[in-house]
């Protein structure tokens, strides 16, 4: 058996053992007395009787050893400042938050809500709660007052921590008039609201309500707390998923679980050492900004850079100059993020020396071959897709190159990660599909590995019925997506299970056809859906934002476009995978964390409610969407 094999096997079938061995990479204040709790199946308990702190891990812990290192780096091109912070000094910055949280009154288990830009202060929030056993909750910054509302009256917390505003492509967003309309709309009152002054907006404070950081730091300069050892099972934080399919779902992660998983994530997936510098684009209001940006380096005693700013401004270089000035070692971004740079100048990227970098690694959507081939010719690194959910908290799907080099491949993830009994399941019997390239719903047999959420927060219910009743005949978790596997091993996602079109019986993933149509050389971004046709059942409609502005609106140039997009799909695919028409638009709707909004243009195409879009970046790329097929018909 190869190392990666053997690394894999013992995990799902010596689990208790296996991690056992990995929860020694953490320190434990009572060491656990169980490995893994599934007496009440689909609900596990990680490292029961276990008493730890996430903030220790990420922090205390390396500041003997490495207290003059950095440890947040936080680089900010919209208000060009870039500050760093040793682990001494980050050490000293959480306690003086965690000592005004205190003194706001916020206990262990109470919910801190974070609504912030992308600045150090958020960084320190969030070690800060957990640094007291209390629960953090953040909302992506870019969120309006209707979704924040509703976020608050989920997570009911006791202090809200929130700046006066951030800054996007240099324009001020000022956040307070949004956090002030989001608590008036919520019936849910915090007991206090702690503002970040960054001098870029004015603020009206709320006496009684609100705080200034500035005031309450000094006040507790010398603040010296604590960690509270909290049980293994203890939250850690609640966080929402993308909205992608419907109405966010509140995940639950513990604290034991997730050290331990994102611990052993470091050497075995990112191959990562101490003292090495990590640089993840991400938000921290996604789950990849919670353990690539903040949590999994801090635990590997690493550097992280925190970036605020676009990834094209002052040029698109500017990440890349980064890694040469940091010598970044770990990269992780999303393919949404490379297709915009992928509109511009690959020399961008190249002229900087990247020499630092041992892989970028990718995930949140479909890495598609094109873009991967592209962001690979212009950096000259390996690039490693990673396959994951807020719900999963680390990747599922990867390749472990730090157990074993594996080759990577285009178009896959890579294999199941260790810890994960991953399954191809046939979504109506409930069978599970064994040979290679059989197309099933991807699954995972419980019990879900350390760091997986624990239930849906305050809705036990909702988990269950959720990810576990969705298979017939049997209770295994569902990610709603759909793939297959090669002989070797290799899995492919093809798709949501929603994005499944059956076309005249013919199943088909969205993400095949989708493939397809970007590898055509004037198409720099598509989305396909299924619509309902009474002849076929079902056909493909593609959406697509052509390299060149010039077509748009130019219904020859259209149509002759369309023809061509076609006839490309019909020599790939064969014609049953030919979409029945292709739309142009300068841009496609997404959510806030760059994901294609299928359900939305679907919607929209088959006249629809489109239902929850709450989490949607510009509602104009909708109506373009109207707009177009309008002028299509
Ligand atoms: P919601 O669950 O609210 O509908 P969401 O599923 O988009 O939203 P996330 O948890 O942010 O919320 O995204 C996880 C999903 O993103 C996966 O289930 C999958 O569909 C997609 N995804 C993530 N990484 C990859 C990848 N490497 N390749 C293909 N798809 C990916
Ligand atoms: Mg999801």
């Amino acid at each position: 058996m190869s190392r990666f094999a053997d690394f894999y096997d013992r995990s799902i079938n010596d689990r208790d053992a296996f991690w056992a061995e990995q929860a020694q990479r953490i320190d434990w204040h009572v060491p656990p007395q169980q490995i893994c709790d599934y007496s009440n199946p689909p609900f596990a308990r990680w490292f029961v009787g276990g008493q730890t702190n996430l903030c220790h891990n990420a922090i205390d812990r390396h500041v003997a050893e490495r207290g003059d290192q950095a440890a947040l780096i936080a680089v900010s091109t919209e208000t060009n400042t870039e500050r760093s912070y040793s682990y001494a000094e980050l050490h000293r910055e959480v306690q003086r938050m965690a000592a005004a949280l205190l003194a706001l009154g916020v206990k262990k288990g109470d919910r801190v809500q974070i609504y912030m830009p992308m600045i150090a202060e958020a960084a320190i929030a969030m070690l800060a709660s957990v640094r007291i056993g209390a629960i953090h909750s953040v909302v992506f910054g870019g969120f309006a007052s209707g979704s924040l509302a509703t976020r608050i009256d989920d997570a009911q917390p006791t202090v809200i921590i929130s700046a006066d505003a951030g800054s996007r492509a240099g324009k001020v967003v000022p956040y307070k008039p949004l956090l002030d309309e989001a608590i008036a709309l919520a019936s849910h009152q915090p007991q206090a609201v702690l503002m970040v002054d960054r001098g870029l907006a004015p603020m009206q404070l709320v006496p009684g309500r609100d705080h200034l950081w500035a005031d309450l730091r000094a006040q507790h300069l010398d603040g010296q707390v604590p960690c509270e050892w909290v049980d293994a099972t203890h939250p850690s934080y609640t966080l929402y998923t993308s909205g992608t399919t419907g109405k966010p779902k509140g995940v639950q992660r513990d604290t034991g679980g997730y050290t331990v998983a994102l611990a052993a994530s470091l050497p075995a997936i990112f191959d990562a050492k101490p003292g090495q510098t990590f640089f993840c684009t991400s938000d921290i209001g996604w789950v990849v900004g919670h353990s690539y940006i903040i949590y999994a380096p801090l635990i590997g005693g690493m550097a992280t850079l925190m970036y605020e700013g676009l990834p094209v401004r002052p040029d698109p270089g500017i990440w890349w100059s980064l890694v040469e000035k940091y010598k970044v070692t770990h990269m992780f971004s999303a393919p949404t993020a490379i297709r915009v740079l992928k509109k511009h100048d690959p020399e961008y990227l190249s002229k900087y020396d990247l020499s630092s970098l041992q892989a970028l690694w990718l995930a949140g959507e479909p890495l598609d071959e094109p873009t991967a081939a592209w962001i690979s010719g212009a950096i000259q690194r390996p690039i490693i897709d990673n396959y994951w959910q807020t719900e999963t908290g680390w990747p599922i799907l990867t390749l472990c190159n730090g157990v074993e080099p594996q080759p990577s491949r285009f178009g896959s993830p890579g294999k199941a990660v260790f810890g994960y009994n991953v399954k191809l399941i046939d979504g109506d019997t409930g069978a599970e599909l064994l040979e290679p390239m059989q197309k099933g719903v991807i699954a995972i047999e419980g019990p879900l590995p350390p760091g997986c959420l624990m239930t849906v927060w305050r809705d036990d219910q909702r988990f269950v019925n959720t990810y576990w009743k969705s298979i017939p005949g049997r209770q295994i978790y569902s990610t709603f997506d759909w793939g297959v596997r090669d002989k070797d091993g290799y899995y492919f996602i093809l798709g949501r299970t929603d994005d499944v079109i059956n076309v005249a019986g013919h199943r088909l993933g969205t993400r095949e056809i989708e493939e397809s149509i970007s590898g055509h050389p004037d198409i720099a971004e598509v989305a396909v859906v299924g619509v309902a046709d009474a002849l076929k059942g079902q056909v493909a409609l593609a959406f697509a934002v052509p390299r060149s502005n010039a077509v748009a609106g130019d219904l020859a140039a259209c149509s002759a476009m369309e023809k061509s997009v076609c006839n490309h799909v019909d020599a790939q695919l064969g014609a049953v995978a030919r979409p029945a028409r292709v739309y142009f638009v300068a841009s496609l709707p997404k959510t806030r964390s760059g994901k294609l909004l299928r359900r939305a243009l679907q919607a929209v195409a088959e006249k629809r409610d489109t239902g929850d879009l709450s989490t949607m970046e510009d509602p104009a790329a909708l109506q373009q969407v109207v707009a177009a097929m309008a002028a299509a018909e």
